[in-house]
């Protein structure tokens, strides 16, 4: 009798759990990550697949051709670290200084790899070609862009129909529990960049000077009154001035004065319209104060973006392979960002959550994703890689 796909994953667990902590021990963080693709190639080896790396990052991109025709899809793996230094004090903690897989990524690593191994076991029963993506620099760098810039989702030879990714977290879920919703699942985050340009002169005598200080402030508050004034409350945003910076001592005016803010939208609609109203509003602040001012809307990662029926048929899956209690509605799109987002622009996708918090952790305090801290129980890997392949196949299977 065949296996069932839980049953072929939990026979893989060992060897995923080897390949998770492999990664784990050697972080590589941004775009260039040469270890850890040669792990992965090393991984592929002699399945039968069509491998190509990318050009300007170490991408791995790796097309099953099914036993019979149909569509493509697509299966996405993220397999970058942060700058972070780990302080879990396990065995198979970082060995590189500075460098940590504190997101998880090297789960979304061997989980993939999961996925591709259970899926050429039932080579015969897919209806079309599957192509799995390995990416470097999701945090912050955009690989998944300049993956689909390079071809990936072309690389079957048509492009792909839908497209799936799952990421750990090592709080907010109980282990094993997999959360997702239509619609919006993660914030667009952008940066918007400001200097105020004044005059400087000596602290005693302002009336001499031209101060760009107070106008920056007023321009900081102002934002804030435009969040809760010009947007739906139902359609947020969320403003934070992380960064200011302006002059050296107390008794010396400076020239210019700068912030930062990064800008957390959750619709396309609601994002134009930010990058409009704050660039406004900071431009008529300064104007009001005779101040010259620079300022730029520096657009990062898009809206995580689910599509309905994928979500639906994600959901489905869920709960088919894993039991009914083992699928939560996620009530709310979480306000991080995720390059998938360029996945989910381009095709519709389902991007789910699946937690890795160990059992003798709260879920709700446990130290979450990109803490030195955090800790992501590899046994989820057999779910989470049968999770991908039933996605795979149960999207080809209705095309
Ligand atoms: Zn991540």
């Amino acid at each position: 009798m065949t296996p069932t796909l839980a049953e072929s994953a939990a026979l893989l667990l060992p060897e995923l759990v080897a390949l998770r902590r492999s990664v784990h021990e050697e972080p590589e963080i941004g775009l260039d990550l040469p270890l850890t693709q040669a792990k992965v190639l090393a991984a592929l080896e002699g399945l039968g697949l069509e491998v190509s790396v990318g050009e300007k990052l170490s991408s791995v991109t790796a097309v099953l051709r099914g036993g019979r025709p149909g569509p493509a899809v697509l299966l996405r793996g993220d397999m970058d670290a942060l700058p972070v230094q780990e302080t879990s004090g396990l065995a198979f903690a970082s060995r590189v200084a500075g460098a940590m897989h504190a997101c998880g990524h090297d789960l979304h690593v061997a989980g993939l790899v999961g996925a591709a191994r259970l899926l050429v076991e039932r080579r015969e029963e897919l209806a079309g070609s599957v192509v799995f993506m390995f990416q470097p620099g999701e945090e912050g760098c955009g690989g998944a862009k300049i993956m689909i810039d390079e071809g990936l989702l072309e690389a079957a030879g048509t492009e792909v129909v839908a497209a799936y990714g799952i990421h750990v977290t090592s709080g907010l879920l109980p282990g094993g529990v997999v959360s997702g919703r239509p619609g919006a699942a993660m914030a667009a985050a952008d940066t918007l960049h400001v200097t105020m340009r004044g005059r400087g002169g000596h602290g005693s005598a302002p009336h001499a000077a031209l101060d760009p200080v107070p106008a920056l402030c007023e321009a900081v508050i102002a934002l804030q009154t435009m969040v809760t004034r010009r947007f739906d409350a139902f359609d947020p945003v969320v403003v934070t001035v992380g960064h200011i910076h302006g002059g050296t001592i107390n008794n010396v005016i400076p020239d210019d004065a700068a912030f930062e803010a990064t800008i957390r939208t959750f619709s396309a609609e609601a994002r134009d319209r930010a990058e409009e109203e704050t660039l406004r509003i900071v431009r008529g602040v300064a104007a009001a104060h005779g101040l010259e001012v620079e300022a730029r809307y520096e657009r990062l990662y898009p809206v995580t973006r689910n599509d309905e029926t994928e979500a639906a048929f994600a959901a489905r899956t869920v709960r088919e392979l894993l039991g009914e209690e083992r699928f939560r509605p996620m009530p709310q799109p979480l306000a991080g960002a995720e390059d998938f987002s360029y996945v989910c622009e381009r095709v519709p996708s389902a991007y789910f959550f699946l937690g890795a918090c160990p059992p003798d952790r709260d879920p709700a305090t446990a130290p979450y994703n990109h803490s030195p801290e955090a800790f992501f129980d590899d046994s989820v890997l057999a779910d989470g890689a049968a999770l991908l392949a039933a996605l795979a196949m149960g999207r080809l299977a209705r095309a």
